[in-house]
This record gives C-alpha cells, sequence and structure tokens, in this order.
C-alpha cells in the first residue's frame, strides 16, 4: 500500500521558508497547517518523527551581520537560533491542532516554553509516540539547521534525513532558474562535493557521509510527499554511500 511503513525514525528538516508564505518571511498559519496535516498523516503510518526547523523566514545569522554591519556574526547566528525558537513553538501548535502530541525541545534552554535538548528524553518521547521538534540547531553559532538535523539524525539513530524543499529533488543547476535543469535520482556523497551541488552545508554533507547516513531531498509542496517520503516511495533524489 502506498503507507507501508519503510523508516521507523526520520529526522525532518524544514526549513523556516516552508512555514512562511510566497513572500518567504514570518509565518503563515496556512502554510503551518498544510504542514501540520502532512506530518500527522506521516505519523499515522508509524513512523516516529523528529524536527529540525530552521529560521530563514526570520533571519539567517550570516546574512544578517553582513547587511547589518554592527551585529557581530556570532550574535547573529544566536539570533537565527533564537528565529528558530520562535518557529518551533508556532509548528508545535499547528501540529498539535491535528491532534498529535509534540514536545519542544531545545538545544539553548529557553524552560519557560520548552524542554532542553537531552538525547535519551528524545529518544524516549519518539518511542512514545511524541513528534519531536528541535529548536536551535545544535546550539553553537556558525552552523545552519542541516548540519542540526544531520548531528541528531546520527544521535538519535535516525534511519534518513529527510530535507524538505520547494523542488523536487537535486538537479545539475538551479531548477528555478534554468527550465533544462535535470533530476538526479540518486547521488553518492562524492558527487556531490565532485559536482559542487547545493543540497546541505558542507559539515551536515560531511557528517552524513563520514557516518553513511542517508539523505533524501524531496518536494515537501506536493501534498502527501512527506508519507511518501516516511514510506520509502520513490520521491526526490535519494543520497547514500
Ligand atoms: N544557526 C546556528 N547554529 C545552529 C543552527 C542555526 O548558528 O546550529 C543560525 C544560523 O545563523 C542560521 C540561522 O540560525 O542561518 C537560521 O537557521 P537556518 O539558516 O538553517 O534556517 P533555514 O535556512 O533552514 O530556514
Amino acid at each position: 500500500s502506498s503507507t507501508a511503513l519503510k523508516y521507523k525514525r526520520v529526522i525532518l528538516k524544514l526549513s523556516g521558508e516552508s512555514l512562511a508564505d510566497e513572500s518567504g518571511r514570518g509565518i503563515s498559519g496556512r502554510e503551518s497547517a498544510d504542514i501540520a496535516a502532512q506530518i500527522k498523516q506521516a505519523h499515522e503510518s508509524g513512523c516516529q518523527i523528529a524536527i529540525v526547523i530552521g529560521g530563514g523566514n526570520i533571519l539567517r545569522g550570516g546574512q544578517f551581520s553582513e547587511d547589518n554591519m554592527v551585529v557581530q556574526e556570532a550574535t547573529a547566528h544566536y539570533m537565527g537560533m533564537m528565529a528558530t525558537v520562535i518557529n518551533s513553538l508556532s509548528l508545535q501548535d499547528a501540529v498539535e491542532a491535528t491532534g498529535l502530541q509534540t514536545r519542544v525541545m531545545s538545544a539553548i534552554p529557553v524552560d519557560k516554553v520548552a524542554e532542553t535538548f537531552i538525547r535519551r528524553r528524545a529518544i524516549r518521547h519518539l518511542e512514545k509516540g511524541r513528534v519531536v521538534i528541535l529548536a536551535a540547531g545544535i546550539g553553537n553559532p556558525f552552523v545552519t539547521t542541516d548540519t542540526a538535523a544531520a548531528q541528531r539524525a546520527l544521535e538519535l539513530d535516525a534511519d534518513v534525513v529527510l530535507k524538505a524543499t520547494r523542488v523536487d529533488g537535486v538537479y545539475d543547476s538551479d531548477p528555478e532558474k534554468n527550465p533544462d535543469a535535470v533530476l538526479f535520482e540518486s547521488l553518492s556523497f562524492s558527487d556531490i562535493v565532485q559536482k559542487k551541488l547545493r543540497v546541505m552545508d558542507a559539515t551536515a554533507i560531511a557528517l552524513c557521509e563520514e557516518h553513511a547516513k542517508p539523505i533524501l531531498v524531496f518536494n515537501f509542496k506536493k501534498d502527501g510527499n512527506i508519507v511518501r517520503a516516511v514510506s520509502g516511495e520513490t520521491v526526490g533524489t535519494w543520497i547514500g554511500a
């Protein structure tokens, strides 16, 4: 069937922009509800889901410090992490509105609003069927939430990193600019490095490569693709050893 369980546990990496409308900024209730409905569907297939949420709809540290010129880069990265906390709280309510139980766990303690990330506790939540929303990346500046997704996939022993994007997968050139861009069905980690493909940041790719953790890049805008991805259906671009 279309919802046969393939993965027991996944990390779902959502960009901050996935919560925004076409402007890419802020948080849209409608977009949040659409994603939450897909998460609910994926969870019903029996898969344990931990979500790493980005903050780019609010602030990306590198870009912000460059434009701002007063705020130090490290400070800006911490601001970016706080942006992911804001997104997490919003996503939490959207997912709970579907009837699922959730926990937000933050790499930076914000104990009035979320639990602090503790690996063994996160695993316990997942085993109990709660959707775990991971906030504040890895809690350190100068990386992105892509690295957090890879890091958490390793320590939570997820089967795969599901990288949600607006396009169908990894292409040989930017499909939003080049109509002739060709979609890859599968790639090796060394292909990504050799062809200089932009999939996730280099630290994330290096972590996944070193620990043979596969990545599936897929289009979350197509309704039902999240459940397809967790069910192991052919969707997007598969990146493995
Ligand atoms: N960030 C960080 N450490 C982390 C995760 C994120 O410093 O472990 C900062 C970084 O500045 C990043 C911002 O938070 O640009 C928002 O995350 P990201 O850019 O990954 O969001 P996305 O592009 O996925 O929306």
